[in-house]
């Protein structure tokens, strides 16, 4: 069997913070029990939000915490051709849609229907499910928004997906952070039917968080994806894209999330938990380990 390849796969769209601590650690203890590779991917899709000083501070913060990775990382900004191939692999399938809605359009329609009582169905983040432009514009102004430059989204149409694909699926996830690392798996039923139809690629950015993780897992061979909780229900989005782009699932395991003093999981804005300031304020390595629980 070949060694198994990890990956801790950031944003820098703000500074890292004790999850991002505890996400790097298990991946590296893991990397190291397993004989196995570690990398560091850039998620920087978002060029608004991600900057080279907020990545040459999560570099720092990383080097910090005593992280070693292969080199070069992945910089997903720079691979956007490989994101849009897989686009029009499922363009070609007949299960990509633009979507013309705006934010504000959503939130309006779905406030009307829930202010008459309806219940509107939310995705596991929280999100309203895409109403559909038929359910909000009139033919007139679809066909016009169409021929006009008006911006657009691309969504995967998820029931005609999930009705390609035809069995149900499943990943395997495995088990605790302790010394039985990888043992033993659980097979987890995929239920994407609960994020409707999530979008693919926007506008301003040619790709999403979904296809481009999907796409990176794959190009880097990573077998292993250790990441939070807060991540579990976005895995049966990406085991049905890598089912429509024939590319193996790599095994997951969701770890436990770093609460703050009101249960709330941390945030990039929260100044007080991020490791640059706890650093600053002269936390060491053993503190820092001993707060996350390592
Ligand atoms: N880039 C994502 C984040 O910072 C994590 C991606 C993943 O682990 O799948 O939340």
């Amino acid at each position: 069997m070949s060694a198994p390849v990890f990956r801790f796969a950031p944003s820098p769209n703000g500074h890292l913070h004790l999850g991002h601590a505890l996400s790097a650690l298990l991946n590296a203890r893991a990397a190291v029990a397993l004989k196995g590779r570690l990398l560091v991917r850039v998620e920087d899709i978002d060029q608004t939000r991600c900057t080279p000083e907020l990545e040459r501070d999560m570099f720092e913060d990383l080097a910090w915490l005593g992280l070693e990775w292969e080199e070069p990382v992945l910089r997903q900004s720079g691979a956007f051709p490989h994101y849009r191939a897989a686009l029009e692999k499922l363009q070609d399938l007949g299960l990509v849609y633009p979507a013309y809605l705006t934010r504000a359009e959503i939130k309006a329609f779905v406030a009307a229907r829930e202010n008459a009582g309806e219940d509107w169905p939310r995705d596991p983040d929280g999100a309203p499910l895409y109403p559909g432009d038929e359910a909000v514009l009139t033919e007139e102004e679809r066909m016009a928004r169409a021929a006009s430059d008006a911006p657009f989204a691309l969504r995967l149409d998820m029931k005609k997906a999930l009705e390609r694909i035809g069995t149900p699926l499943f990943w395997d996830e495995t088990g605790a952070e302790g010394a039985a690392l990888f043992e033993p798996v659980r097979q987890m039923p995929v239920e994407a039917a609960a994020w409707g139809d999530v979008i693919l690629a926007r506008k301003d950015t040619p790709t999403s968080y979904h296809l481009s993780v999907v796409v990176d897992d794959a190009r880097q061979g990573v077998s292993d994806v250790l990441r939070g909780r807060d991540l579990y229900h976005a895995t049966s989005v990406h085991r049905v894209l890598q089912e429509l782009l024939g590319l193996p699932a790599p095994r997951y395991r969701h770890h436990r999330l770093i609460l703050d003093q009101d249960g709330r999981k941390l945030s990039k804005s929260d100044k007080d938990t991020s490791l640059r300031s706890l650093r600053e304020a002269g936390m060491t390595h053993f503190e820092l380990r001993r707060r996350i629980g390592l």
